[in-house]
């Protein structure tokens, strides 16, 4: 019997939990504390959040157990699961990376052909190596990949990173990306009702604003009214800036939103034109 109400995976506690629950709270939804509680139900739409461990959470997807989930890229490909890749969200940034003791001769992966990798992701690795048609020896860990070549277990590893420092920390050095991962928004590929279908239309809607608001800031300035022109060409609108008559007839008032990754470029082109006053602020949400 499928459920009313649409189930969500989330992982229960680790490095994706808190920006999770952060994005469902930043689009509205109300739940209850979610510590000590596996299952609980949003307040204002018709979701229940599942808290389990992340390795778990294609898995309970692909088996129509929970209709959508909050997963690394990385667990989804690991895992091989049916799954179906709804929205990259944007966080949870890491790769999965092969890396050597320093001091170890091997600069190339094709060095390390015949030899034993150390890895939490058996799969991922053994087809990297497969892909080279090199023959490897996997040493599957669950954790604390990075002591095994200290242990003498392995003579290398693959582990995920996202800056490099606990591979530096461990005397490692990197020698390849094999696997570059985000949290993904992941969907089951079981029928599900037509209701639940809107309802997940709906959450889609409210992410994508939220991410555009989150890429997005709303800028003012004055500007001598002769400028209108090259401020238009420098500061892309949405649709188009709103310009407003200042008490001096040869100012005006420019307000617009420009793409947070322009941000710099878009500040000093706009000095040149005799902006002045210009401020910044952030967007809560925003629908197109
Ligand atoms: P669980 O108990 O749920 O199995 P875990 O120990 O497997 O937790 P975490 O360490 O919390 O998992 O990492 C969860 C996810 O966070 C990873 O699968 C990956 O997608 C992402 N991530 C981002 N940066 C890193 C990083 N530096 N190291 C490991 N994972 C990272
Ligand atoms: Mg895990």
């Amino acid at each position: 019997m499928e459920t009313p109400s649409l189930r969500i995976a989330l992982q229960k506690s680790g490095r994706l939990t808190e920006k999770s629950i952060a994005l469902l709270q930043n689009i509205g939804l109300v739940f209850d504390t979610y510590k000590d509680h596996l299952l609980i139900s949003c307040r204002n739409y018709p979701i229940e959040l599942l808290f389990v461990r992340d390795d778990d959470i294609p898995e309970y997807v692909q088996d129509g157990v929970c209709d959508l989930g909050f997963v690394g890229a990385n667990v989804v490909a690991e895992r091989k699961a049916s799954v179906t890749t709804l929205k990259a969200l944007e966080y949870g940034y890491c790769r999965l990376c092969l890396a050597v003791p320093k001091e170890s001769k091997v600069t190339h992966f094709s060095q390390l052909s015949g030899k034993r990798i150390a890895t939490s992701y058996p799969h991922l690795t053994e087809s990297f190596f497969a892909s080279h048609q090199l023959p490897i020896e996997v040493v599957e860990l669950s954790g604390s990949v990075e002591i095994a070549p200290k242990l003498d277990i392995a003579d290398g590893i693959c582990d995920l990173v996202s800056t490099g420092s606990t591979l530096k920390a461990n005397g490692l050095r990197e020698l390849e990306t094999i696997f570059n991962s985000q949290t993904l928004l992941i969907q089951t590929q079981k029928v599900i009702s037509n209701h639940k279908q809107d309802l997940i239309q709906k959450l889609l809607i409210r992410i994508n604003g939220q991410q555009q608001a989150q890429n997005s800031r709303y800028i003012m300035m004055n500007a001598p009214a002769a400028s209108l022109e090259r401020i238009k060409a420098i500061v892309p609108a949405l649709k188009s800036p709103t310009v407003l008559p200042l008490a001096d007839p040869n100012m005006i008032a420019v307000h617009s939103v420009i793409p947070i990754a322009r941000f710099w470029e878009v500040m000093e082109e706009l000095r040149d034109t005799g902006a002045s006053g210009i401020v910044i602020l952030p967007i809560e949400n925003m629908i197109d």
